[in-house]
């Protein structure tokens, strides 16, 4: 996920983009970076940091003046954020330059390869093997940039939005894309190109949206031809007259950044999963868990430390660790871990999870496990943060950058990361069979579309939540894996809502929640299929004795439920340590509509910080 935005035509280039790269900034900003061809050279000024920080550093690194340029903000997957790793990257010959956005899963074996004719890298990343690929067989195949960049990404395996141009032919640029968004704004004699379309609204509503496998060459003067990637055949170039301001675009259409993440979901699991989990191979390739295979294989334990949603993603761990892998897990909160000189040695190992990666009390959790020898495991979502550092080994969750303050798409894809280590660990004990693994890798890709589905039902839980809008507490309940589901879906309602709510395992009901329950409570059950199913609808019929309202996240073609529940909301059916990344989803809705309904700040609720940086 990053920002990409470049311009050809007769205007200066410089202005635009760096305008067009703050609009994109939510993409990603850890680092900056632009390429200007200035009629004679190529000028290229990249930094780590804000776009600020570039405009800083150009100021006096190059001069602005051109008409062919690109620019990038980063949200690193491949290399710490810095001033190298940042985009635009050049060729080995310093003629071809690119931006990327996306990751290119195969980089390594490409690298070696083209290593071993010689070509050298500086950066860490993916991308410079891209634009050294490109390079390579433009050279070999004798062809011009368009062909190259055609043969090169027929043999690249991942995503990408990508733009490249040649300094010695500065009239047109190359772009392609799979996976990543790209669109071209289309001027009189001048092309913008940018990951949304808010960089170029101000010069032209006529935009072309480019299809995935698909690529264009933009020449000036010539204008715009679109083609298929893989077979080379033309595509009609549609262009569009966009009917949308600034604001609608950043957010994706969406009225708040929450509701945008809560839709990347599918998306979102898929990059987390993506070169990791290759079914056909039917392995799981994680090279923190590889790397360090003896460490986790000797653990007496698993200890998890984390704080609020990325804790109960912990929980969910929990189950799914014990069930697959066969190795005892304890959970806790890295507030209370620090402080209460817990018993720790070289035969555990922690994992630390953390959407920013800059939690202040999971980050001394880390350093107190360290000076007791234990070996610490980070997953974290952004590249590069204090936790990524200073643990022994980790695992990125790949989800994009999460600005909405209530936690969505961190919180499945944390489970997605977990769900592979517990399953690559499951593997290399023998506690899980080949079939039992297989089963789990093909349900686990197919989460994704199940995850589409479930956003489906968006339109009938706001018809829920405007029922239940005014209440003033709520209950919500589920067993075995959907317990620490039942956690984090009252905690989603409280923190955007401000209704109080508690998440409690069903049975434990008895001991204390009931006596809250009356005619105006509603009560959220998960009571899918699998796991306790009976045991769970025993739960709703006590609730219903008590005259609960009562709400059911039931598997797809539930009747027993429906039949007891005042209102029921299907998830497609899974196995059943999956089914948290299906459940959830509702339970996001329903605060986010609830939230929308009583008119709060869904992205920014009230004292709440995105990335608790103090303890
Ligand atoms: N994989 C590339 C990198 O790490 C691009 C990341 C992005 O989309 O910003 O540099």
């Amino acid at each position: 996920m990053c920002g990409i935005v470049g311009y050809i035509g007769t205007r200066e280039a410089y202005p635009i983009i760096i305008e067009g790269l703050k609009r994109l900034e939510y993409r990603g900003y850890d680092s900056a970076g632009i390429a200007i061809f200035d009629g004679t050279d190529l000028k290229v000024s990249k930094t780590k940091g804000k776009v600020s920080d570039l405009e800083e550093r150009a100021e006096k690194e190059i001069t602005k003046h051109g008409n062919i340029g690109i620019g990038h903000t980063r949200w690193a997957t491949h290399g710490v954020p810095n001033d190298v790793n940042s985009h635009p990257h050049l060729s080995n010959s310093g003629d071809l330059v690119i931006i990327h956005n996306g990751i290119i899963e195969n980089y390594e074996s490409l690298k070696q390869e083209l290593i071993s004719r010689g070509y050298t890298f500086k950066s860490d990343t993916d991308t410079e093997v891209l634009i050294n690929l490109i390079e390579d067989v433009k050279i070999q195949e004798n062809v011009k940039l368009g062909q190259a960049v055609q043969i090169a990404l027929n043999q690249v395996i991942g995503a990408y939005a990508i733009a490249v141009f040649d300094k010695t032919k500065p009239e047109e640029i190359v772009i392609a894309r799979l996976g990543s968004p790209l669109a071209v704004g289309v001027g009189e004699n001048e092309f913008f190109i940018a990951s949304d379309a808010s960089p170029f609204l101000e010069y032209t509503k006529n935009a072309i949206y480019l299809e995935d496998e698909e690529m264009a060459i933009i020449r000036f003067h010539k204008g715009i031809k679109v083609r298929k990637i893989k077979d080379d055949s033309i595509v009609p170039a549609y262009v569009q007259e966009l009917q949308m301001n600034l604001e609608q675009i950043e957010k994706g259409g969406y009225d708040h950044f929450m509701l945008k993440e809560i839709h990347e979901q599918p998306k979102a699991i898929t990059d987390t999963y993506r070169g990791r989990l290759l079914r056909n191979e039917a392995i799981i390739k994680m090279a923190g868990v590889e790397d360090n295979m003896k460490k986790f294989l000797n653990a007496n334990r698993i200890i998890i430390v984390a704080c609020g949603t990325s804790w109960h993603a912990g929980l969910v761990a929990e189950y799914i660790f014990e069930e697959l892998a066969r190795i005892p897990v304890e959970v806790e909160y890295a507030s209370e871990f620090r402080y209460r000189n817990p018993i720790i040695g070289e035969n555990d190992v922690v994992i630390a999870i953390s959407q920013s990666g800059e939690t202040a009390d999971t980050l001394a959790a880390i350093k107190l496990a360290k000076s007791k020898g234990a070996f610490v495991f980070g997953v974290c979502n952004v590249v590069g943060s204090s936790i990524a550092r200073e643990t022994h080994a980790g695992a990125y969750t790949h989800a994009g950058p999460e600005i909405g303050v209530a936690s969505t798409k961190a919180f499945t894809t944390q489970i997605t990361v977990l769900t592979l280590i517990a399953l690559r660990l499951a593997r290399a004990k023998g506690t899980i069979s080949s079939s039992g693994f297989r089963q789990h890798l093909l349900e686990l890709e197919l989460i994704p579309k199940k995850v589409e589905e479930a956003l489906e039902s968006d339109a009938h839980i706001k018809m829920i939540a405007d029922v239940y809008k005014n209440s003033r507490n709520c209950l919500y309940l589920g067993r075995g894996f959907n317990f620490p589901v039942a956690l984090e879906g009252a905690l989603k309602l409280k923190e955007i809502s401000y209704i109080h709510a508690e998440g409690y395992p069903a049975a434990e009901m008895k001991h204390g929640p009931i006596a809250l329950i009356d005619e105006n409570m509603p009560i959220i059950v998960i009571a899918t299929k699998k796991g306790h199913y009976e045991k769970v609808v025993s739960n709703i019929q006590e609730i219903k004795s008590r005259k609960g309202k009562i709400i059911g996240i039931v598997t797809k073609g539930d009747t027993q439920v429906r039949e007891l529940a005042d209102h029921i909301i299907e998830v497609p059916d899974t196995l059943e340590s999956l089914s948290p990344l299906l459940t959830t989803i509702p339970l996001q809705l329903l605060s986010y509509h609830i939230a929308v309904l009583l008119d709060k700040n869904v992205d920014q609720p009230r004292n709440l910080a995105k990335s608790v940086t103090v303890e």
